[in-house]
């Protein structure tokens, strides 16, 4: 198998290398052949059993119960494990760093946020996750460093900056700050201050030009920030819709940050394809998503029961205020959600350390199994995350050839292979069930054995 490795690893580098060398017409198509697993495709409520999945080049060729002949494709034997879709994470912010807004923008350098952003795109790919939407604060120097294979990543589809109004979530800004200074977020276009119609057409095709796939509106407040009462209603119904606009011209989409049921309401009649958050979700919000082809990610870590003794939380009188409210009017979610299922993709959220995120990564995929069960959680985190990442149109779309999220023909070859049964052992896809005090986690989860993007092979200890 080292073999297999160090081959698929020679096909990457002289690919990335040597382009020219290796594109003539007469070399044959790079071929993988997957023996012995038992398929999740991104739908089924059960596995395939004893299957053969075949790459060619970045893309799958061929799934059969039927043994496949590829008499040049380099062979793995999965071994009766579990071979499944990449994971996707529909709401990660790879840039920030934390520990809290203000301390970023008083004391952060470009370059801090890039070896932090380099650090977070390579701990995310050895989490299994071969695709990544970045909720903002990400440009598209990342995923140009991740293409190019400069830096170890997944598929990454950034939303440039956050757009939200003044006092409003993304405004980053220092307290002493007067309207209309320029910012350190700012002149990163990391988080631009959004006042009007004209603001946001303006940033908002600045953001497409700075590489942006989506754009990030953010119109309700949060919990534990400065100026911004979680209940806020950010953004007019004109503003809304002038990003909906603009994300059409580039034909794509907008993801609201939204909380209270009114603003919910207001973006998704506003034309927003991406409620974030949430959590004031029920089955009215979900007939309305359905009707406008919409979906919803949300961080689970939002109903942990030991939210409210987090220190940043615990220890600041008015976030706990704020918490033990948004606690209060959240608490439908979970059962609305069952009641009412709408389409929603996996959301971690974390900012800070590397070695926080991955643990908070780990305990997400921990609660969508503890709340959702495992077949509801494996489509969130596949095939239902490559439906959102679609969103972004024919041509902004970085990856726009083939379908994400799913085992079948045709698809982009991102692929796992982990040991055991997902539905009998939700572990095996990288668990972990502690969140605040948890242990470091290991570089990639020991059950994972074989992380495969764009049909390259990034890790396999098989
Ligand atoms: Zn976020």
């Amino acid at each position: 198998m080292k073999r297999v490795l160090k081959l698929v690893w020679a096909l990457f580098a002289s690919a990335v290398l040597c382009m020219p060398l290796v594109a003539s017409a007469q070399d044959a198509p790079k071929q993988v052949l997957f023996t012995n697993v038992n398929v999740f495709d991104g739908h089924a409520d059960e596995l395939a059993m004893n299957m053969s999945v075949l790459v060619e080049n970045n893309l799958i060729k061929q799934v059969s119960e039927e043994p496949i002949s590829a008499p040049g494709a380099a062979v793995i034997d999965g071994g009766g494990r579990t071979l499944l879709p990449g994971f996707i994470e529909a709401h990660a912010h790879l840039m920030l760093m934390g520990p809290s807004l203000p301390a970023m923008e008083a004391n952060t350098t470009w370059e801090d946020f890039a070896i932090h952003g380099t650090r977070m795109a390579e701990m995310y790919l050895m989490q299994g996750f071969t695709t990544v939407r970045d909720a903002g604060g990400g440009n598209a120097g990342l995923r140009r460093a991740i293409d190019a294979g400069q830096i170890l990543g997944p598929r990454y589809y950034p939303s440039a900056a956050f757009l939200g109004t003044r006092g409003g979530h993304a405004d980053f800004a220092n307290f002493s700050a007067p309207v209309g200074e320029s910012t350190n977020f700012g002149r990163l276009n990391m988080a631009q201050e959004v006042d009007s119609v004209a603001d946001v057409q303006k940033f908002g095709r600045n953001n497409f030009r700075m590489g942006a796939t989506q754009l990030k509106f953010m119109q309700s407040g949060g919990v534990v920030s400065a100026f911004d009462p979680w209940q806020l209603l950010a953004g007019s119904q004109e503003e809304i819709e002038a990003a909906v606009q603009v994300a059409n011209e580039y034909g794509s989409y907008v993801m609201a940050h939204s909380y209270r049921k009114e603003a919910i309401m207001t973006a998704l009649n506003a034309g927003v394809k991406s409620i974030e958050h949430g959590f004031s979700f029920d089955c009215e919000i979900s007939r309305l998503m359905k009707k406008k082809g919409a979906y919803i990610t949300t961080n689970l870590t939002a109903f942990d029961p030991g939210l409210l003794d987090i220190p940043a939380v615990a220890n600041v009188p008015a976030s706990l205020a704020k918490a033990k409210s948004a606690s209060a009017t959240f608490a439908g979610y979970i059962d609305n959600m069952k009641k009412c299922p709408a389409k929603r993709g996996f959301q971690t959220d974390c900012v800070g350390s590397v070695t926080a995120c991955n643990i908070q990564v780990a305990y997400e995929k921990h609660l969508n199994n503890e709340f959702f069960g495992p077949h509801t959680s494996l489509v969130t985190m596949t095939s239902v995350g490559g439906e959102i990442v679609a969103l972004s149109g024919d041509f902004m779309n970085p990856y726009p050839d083939a379908k994400l999220g799913v085992i079948e023909e045709g698809a982009y070859a991102d692929i796992l292979i982990v040991d055991g049964n997902p539905f009998e052992d939700f572990s095996v896809v990288g668990t972990g069930d502690k969140w605040f005090g948890a242990e470091p986690r290991p570089e990639s989860p020991e059950t994972i054995r074989i992380i495969m993007k764009d049909g390259v092979i990034y890790k396999n200890t098989l």
